[in-house]
């Protein structure tokens, strides 16, 4: 079925829609051009990972997030049942055989959901056995093109959607920016410094998607900016490394939750990101992004979307890209992907990026 036809079916507008989305983080902040192109059509309801919950709150595309916890308390069948006894709740005060459901994640347990929750038309992706056996409705995966515009296809979305509208968006509040603002490793003399802020983000759950030089980077960086470290709490040693590098950077890792640490790169000048979840996170917040690509390559399809933004890679290395996630270690033993992008590359664009910032 085209999308054409899929759009068709789905007419006319005003039908609720339950989108399940319960793959990464990453995943999560590059489905919302998604939710928020259903929003226009009706309310949308979503289903995503309990630790993703958090990045959708206060979204105004979003009208209930409905956590699934699938590695804790709701593993197994009984979880998922109970999962299916709380969309099935949300759904009730629905008119009758309203709701459509969108599968984003192609899982066969996500197009159980909906199907045991009773929705009755369930739009997935062509081909993804056996999953798709539970869709009443397919949509062909785009080959190429952004992810996050690639999602949008499942809503049948314009293929000429503007910038702007495939763009993820996040919407930390007042109560985020207060966190970050009176987090006690900064201070207010740090906020008040007149220096542009660098946000760094050396973490990844993938080994060799690690940049290992962010150190060396804090180093030359510390005197032009005043720099900031995130990530979760398994990210504490590098913090710990770069901190002995540039004393001064402010090491936030593992204290601020997703939409705290959105707060904090809203404010930050550029980000200097491994090919990660804060590459996401300042695609949302429009915030100027170095990334830094080895194992995996940005026609994935997960490159940064700020408008200003570089992708440093060493675009010559015939082994590239080994992985689609980034293997723990580098498969023939040099890793040259990562320990080939020099400081100085990295220095020059960032600053490269400062340099565009409006003089005060
Ligand atoms: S095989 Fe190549 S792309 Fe993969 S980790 Fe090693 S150097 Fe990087």
């Amino acid at each position: 079925m085209t999308k054409r036809a899929v759009d068709d079916l789905l007419r006319p507008e005003g039908r609720p829609a339950l989108v399940v989305q319960t793959a990464f983080l990453g995943d999560t902040v590059l489905t919302t051009p998604l939710l928020a192109h259903l929003a226009r059509r009706g309310p949308v309801d979503v289903v995503v990972r309990a630790d993703a919950a958090a990045l959708l709150m206060g979204h105004p595309a979003v009208r209930d997030i409905i956590p699934y916890d699938k590695r804790g308390r709701d593993r197994g069948l009984a979880g998922l049942l109970r999962l299916v006894r709380r969309v099935r709740q949300r759904v009730s005060g629905e008119p009758r055989d309203a709701s459509v459901s969108y599968l984003v994640h192609a899982s066969l347990r996500s197009a159980l959901i909906p199907r045991l929750a009773g929705i009755p038309v369930r739009v997935g992706w062509t081909q993804r056995w056996p999953a798709s056996a539970l869709y009443t409705h397919t949509v062909p995966f785009p080959a190429h093109g952004h992810h996050a515009r690639r999602l949008m296809a499942l809503a049948a979305a314009p293929e000429d959607a503007v910038p702007h509208q495939t763009r993820p968006s996040l919407h930390p509040g007042a109560a985020e920016v207060v966190v970050i603002e009176r987090h006690p490793a900064a201070g207010a003399r740090w906020w008040r410094d007149p220096r542009p802020m660098v946000v760094l983000a050396p973490g990844s759950v993938w080994g060799t998607k690690r940049w290992s030089y962010f150190p060396q980077l804090a180093r030359v960086l510390r005197e032009p900016c005043r720099l900031a470290v995130v990530g979760g709490a398994a990210d504490g040693l590098l913090a710990t490394a770069i901190r002995q590098q540039a004393p001064d950077a402010v090491d936030f890792t593992g204290t601020l939750s997703l939409l705290e640490t959105t707060a904090l790169v809203a404010r930050a000048d550029a980000v200097v990101s491994n090919d990660s979840l804060v590459v996401h996170v300042a695609s949302a917040t429009d915030t100027p992004t170095v990334a830094l690509f080895g194992p995996t390559v940005p026609a994935f399809g997960f490159g940064p979307m700020a408008v200003h933004h570089v992708v440093l890679q060493v675009e010559s290395l015939a082994c590239r890209p080994c992985h689609h996630h980034g293997p723990a270690r580098c498969p023939l033993g040099h890793h040259r992907c990562m320990r080939e992008l020099s400081v100085r590359q990295v220095r020059d664009a960032v600053e490269a990026m400062l340099s565009r910032r409006p003089t005060p």
